[in-house]
């Protein structure tokens, strides 16, 4: 498919008229699935979905870190803002997300020491410059580890003894397969993140089509990219020929990014994580490497697990990111959950799919 036809609003409308011609020809009412919070943010924002209904429906997968994490990696977090002399450093949509024992904010105003960074590296700053603990709560994907395996770099270059980080990294593809594997929603076809697969390169979500059969295509973040993405997989669903393709080449190499890769494998071992919906994965998080557990800060300050459960009463955060439920099927989305007052991290999150449909489709939708 030429790319750079579809670039510029003037082409819009060729992918719109294409996209329809492809609906009229699709066998059912099919299930695509992003993996991405920016995806999701953008399909709600520009309202995609409006195009596709009746024929398609777009469902939010794992896509958001914020929202997978589990409650008690939550209740962790807070926990260590408990304790004297340490200050805790976060990316700022990990604040607001409630555990079962409030929020990071919530700490923070009963004198808890939590400060709101934009790189791993300013917590490294901070604690150079601080006679405090300093950990960073390291929370992300595949495209946010490569910057915190950066930030250990360079907290060993400077031998810093007060930095360490909380584990809590993910990884998507064993989330895709283990959705694939176990769930009750038929998926047709996966619109696979492009940020992580910048890092994993263009094949990283490859054995949906040479494993499960399924349409798999990286799409970036224009809503043009987006359409054409979907655009492609009803290509593939109508053709019987799935198979694993890349529309955001301008970004996403077929190599990826290998000296990111090195970086994190320098520092990082796949490990068993636990994901809010999905239970425990095996080999879908990371942890430190033995010889640099001086920087895990569970075992720096001996923090046990609590026994938390993994979704709240109420909240159905752990069924939509699995495409169980849309976020206007949870009872409490737009009237006791808001982005202002939010019950599960999935209002919280720029990623989070509530916190999509809430500000660019409540009306329509409720
Ligand atoms: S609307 Fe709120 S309570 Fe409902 S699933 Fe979303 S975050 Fe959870």
């Amino acid at each position: 498919m030429d790319l750079e036809k579809y670039r510029g609003s003037e082409y819009a409308k060729i992918l719109i008229d294409e996209t329809y011609s492809l609906l009229d020809q699709v066998p059912s009412q099919l299930r695509l699935m992003e993996v991405c919070g920016t995806h999701t943010m953008a399909i709600s924002r520009s309202g995609l979905r409006s195009i596709l209904d009746g024929k398609v429906d777009l469902l939010s997968g794992p896509g958001c870190p914020v929202c997978v994490t589990a409650d008690r990696d939550i209740d962790l977090m807070i926990s260590l803002a408990k304790i004297p002399n340490i200050t805790v450093t976060t990316f700022g949509d990990m604040m607001k997300v409630p555990g079962s024992q409030g929020s990071l904010s919530q700490a923070k105003a009963n004198g808890g020491d939590v400060e709101v960074v934009y790189s791993p590296l300013d917590a490294v700053k901070l604690a150079r410059q601080s006679d405090k603990e300093v950990v960073f709560l390291a929370v992300g994907f595949e495209t946010t580890t490569p910057v915190i395996a950066l930030a250990l770099l360079e907290a060993e270059r400077l031998s810093l003894k007060n930095f360490s980080i909380m584990v809590n990294h993910k990884l998507t593809p064993p989330a895709v397969r283990a959705i694939v594997d176990t769930d009750t929603v038929k998926v047709d076809g996966f619109l696979c993140p492009g940020h992580v697969s910048s890092i994993l390169g263009s094949d990283g979500f490859a054995f949906l089509a040479d494993e499960y059969s399924l349409p798999a295509v990286v799409a970036g973040f224009e809503p043009v990219d987006i359409l054409l993405g979907v655009n492609m997989l009803l290509k593939q669903i109508i053709e019987g020929s799935p198979r694993m393709e890349n529309t955001y080449r301008r970004v996403v190499r077929k190599e990826g990014n290998k000296v990111a890769r090195e970086l994190v494998t320098k520092y990082f071992v796949p490990a068993s994580a636990e994901w809010r919906g999905l239970g425990t994965i095996p080999e879908s998080g990371l942890s430190l490497r033995e010889q640099y557990r001086g920087f895990d800060a569970m075992e720096k300050f001996e923090l046990e697990v609590p026994s938390t459960p993994t979704v709240r009463q109420g909240c159905s955060c752990g069924a939509i990111l699995r495409g169980l439920l849309k976020p206007t099927d949870c009872g409490l989305f737009g009237s006791e959950c808001t982005p202002e007052v939010p019950v599960g991290p999935c209002m919280v999150s720029s990623e989070g799919a509530c916190a999509a449909y809430y500000h660019f489709e409540r009306r329509v939708r409720v």
